[in-house]
């Protein structure tokens, strides 16, 4: 495809957002480009030419066989509008913060809060790549306890609902934060460390740690592995809580956003998602526009096989999962059809009594 551009591709702001995307026709066709930019293939057979049924489905001209535009993507079957799936979209790749279930289902009049729950649960689980890059360059890494408030024990059991969670951040010379990369981990000993920075770092990456033995061999695994010692830094009047400034700054934020914007009710079968969504939104925090970012969000959600809601909720262990959301909970579309100025009609209704 050509070079994306903004007003063209995504839009650059929520004016042209609304604009852009005034019915659930208007989503369709943006998806169905998304899918296809070069014109409709064949999921099945990849032939390029079929046409447009009555319905709205395509049939392929070699196989006949007949596919929708949300066939295999996270909006099928869903029941949710269109218009209602892109603003949530939008609010979660343009908001500072994210949304949180609540806040949806309240500005979007979703009937349940299982609904909102579960559509913000499908797009974080769009939101890793297959075959993304890994971090490069100087690599801070460390592992944190997320989840409670009591500082935890390494490699034992979380106290509470704590889950030991491995964080990777790039650090830029001579100052700053790259992209960053988190996971939950089983434990603080090598078997699990390793793999975490084996899957999240380039080898021939500089990797700074602490002194934890968990860490050691990595320079066996292809790192350039630079260790800082609490002691020493304690020894040259240094801040030992200050070795690794950069994962601390990312945990902190971390931390933070899921008390705040989530109010701390993460539980730890879906911490998972909920690290991801921090990545993704802070790994793209400079971007120059917030509207790339959405449809970036759109192009992973239009290309990602569908999440049923059963894999949503299934690896929650510690409380009954939600129950799946009802019919009530079908939220009305966002089509707006012209609302005819209601200020001036009221107006008109007080005045008619006198004016007659
Ligand atoms: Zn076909």
């Amino acid at each position: 495809m050509e070079q994306l551009r903004a007003g063209v591709h995504y839009p650059r702001s929520t004016g042209e957002f609304q604009a852009w995307f005034r019915t659930d026709e208007d989503c369709l066709d943006y998806l169905e480009w998304l899918r296809w930019p070069g014109g409709f293939t064949c999921p099945r057979c990849g032939d390029g030419t079929g046409w447009r049924l009555g319905d709205g489905r395509l049939e392929c001209a070699g196989c006949s066989s007949r596919t929708s535009v949300t066939a295999g993507t996270i909006f099928d079957r869903t029941r949710t509008p269109l218009t209602v799936w892109f603003t949530a979209c939008w609010l979660f790749a343009t908001q500072k913060d994210g949304i949180s279930a609540l806040s949806l289902q309240r500005s979007l009049e979703i009937g349940s809060y299982q609904t909102a729950w579960a559509m913000l649960g499908r797009l974080r689980s769009v939101l890793v790549r297959p075959g993304r890059d890994r971090l490069a360059g100087t690599v801070e890494v460390d592992e944190t306890y997320i989840g409670g408030d009591e500082p935890g024990l390494r490699g034992g059991r979380a106290p509470g609902k704590k889950v030991l969670t491995g964080i990777a951040v790039e650090v830029r010379e001579p100052k700053g934060i790259g992209r960053c990369r988190m996971a939950v981990l089983a434990d603080g000993s090598s078997a699990s460390l390793h793999p975490f920075v084996t899957g999240h770092v380039r080898p021939g990456a500089t990797v700074i740690t602490d002194a934890w033995m968990g860490y050691h061999g990595l320079a066996g695994l292809g790192y350039v592995h630079q260790r800082r010692s609490q002691r020493a830094a304690r020894a040259r009047g240094e801040d030992p809580g200050e070795l690794l400034p950069a994962v601390h700054r990312v945990a902190s934020l971390a931390k933070r956003w899921l008390l705040g914007t989530h109010q701390g009710s993460v539980d730890e079968a879906h911490l998972p998602g909920y690290l991801n969504e921090f990545a993704f939104r802070f790994n793209r925090r400079r971007s120059a526009s917030r509207g790339l970012v959405f449809y970036r969000l759109l192009e992973l959600a239009a290309g990602h096989d569908p999440v049923r809601y059963r894999d949503l909720i299934v690896r929650q262990r510690s409380k009954a999962p939600p129950a799946p959301p009802g019919t009530r909970g079908h939220p009305p579309s966002l089509e707006r059809p012209g609302a005819n100025r209601p200020w001036r009609a009221a107006e008109m209704q007080l005045r008619l009594p006198y004016s007659g």
